[in-house]
């Protein structure tokens, strides 16, 4: 009968996505010869499978998976379940939400996701596009209850950056997600953009995962950007970056959330890409912001 050998205690750390199994293939007198063994024997093969490990991206806006697209395809193929939470609907362009939502589920299924995962937070409490700095705790209150009897093991957020305040109320919602759930050191972060880049972190931490995507993957990403009617304009804006991200360096680094940044600063000196853009000021977000508590204020 084959027999099932965890590579380390099956209820250890939280596994990371390499890890690997080792399964005892069925020897037959070869194996039984090795039966009094505890270590794994020669005769053992070495075989990485799924963990069924469920992940959680959190994200603004019906497009952001466009930012973090490698990173689910290599959870999608390391078999793992992805929810996607999208934490804002519409747009300010007048763009039809439900296309929004449409153009989102067309992408994903090009990445091999299907939509069960998908959790329209900003569409079930009415929270519009560059309105989540207001509406945080409803958002955060929807998020832990379409999740409750699910146990989240890794969570990928949106860099604080100071390029869209949707983005940075995401994440700070993550933050407090995680913070909850005792998750800190399985809170990830990647980048959109921000006044100085796209795609391109502004700060790092000791921790990092690094995707190693393939050239088609990268390709297939890139070309999804066009999948985007509504958002035409801004993904043209953003091309040359996501070029030289996706195309030249082939791959995207996810590092780890600070668990020492305080969100009281701003996420960089000077004028803010979204201070800039539609005139919030970082001032009446973090005051919005206060409503999630001492989770996320650097109080803690
Ligand atoms: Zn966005």
């Amino acid at each position: 009968m084959r027999s099932l050998a965890l590579s380390r205690s099956n209820y250890g750390p939280p596994y990371t996505g390499m890890d690997a199994i080792l399964i005892h293939l069925p020897g037959g007198p070869i194996n039984g010869w090795f039966s009094g063994c505890n270590s794994v024997s020669r005769f053992s093969k070495v075989v990485t499978v799924h963990n069924f490990m469920n992940i959680l991206f959190v994200l603004a806006h019906n497009d952001d998976e466009y930012f973090c697209a490698l990173r689910m395809q290599e959870e999608i193929r390391l078999g793992n379940q992805v929810f996607i939470a999208y934490l804002t609907y519409g747009g300010i362009q007048a763009e039809n939400p439900d296309v929004r939502i449409s153009e989102s589920i067309k992408v994903l299924r090009k990445f091999g996701i299907d939509e069960t995962g998908m959790l329209l937070i900003g569409h079930r409490k009415s929270i519009f596009d560059l309105h989540l700095h207001e509406r945080s705790v409803d958002a955060c209150q929807d998020l832990d209850e379409l999740l409750k009897n699910t146990a989240i093991e890794r969570i990928y957020v949106m860099a604080w950056e100071g390029g869209h305040p949707d983005h940075d109320a995401s994440h700070m919602i993550g933050v407090a997600f995680a913070r909850k759930r005792n998750l800190q050191s399985q809170i990830y972060e990647f980048p959109a953009y921000s006044r100085f880049h796209v795609m391109t972190p502004l700060q790092t931490s000791s921790a990092l995962l690094t995707t190693k995507a393939s050239r088609m993957d990268a390709l297939k990403t890139l070309a999804s950007g066009f999948s985007y009617k509504t958002q035409r304009r801004t993904f043209i804006a953003m091309l040359p970056g996501s070029i030289v991200q996706l195309l030249v360096f082939g791959y995207q680094n996810y590092w780890r959330v600070p668990d020492e940044r305080n969100y009281r600063n701003p996420p960089h000196a000077g004028r803010l890409f979204y201070e800039r853009r539609f005139k919030i000021s970082f001032q009446e977000f973090a005051r919005n912001l206060r409503a999630l508590g001492s989770l996320t204020s650097g109080d803690r």
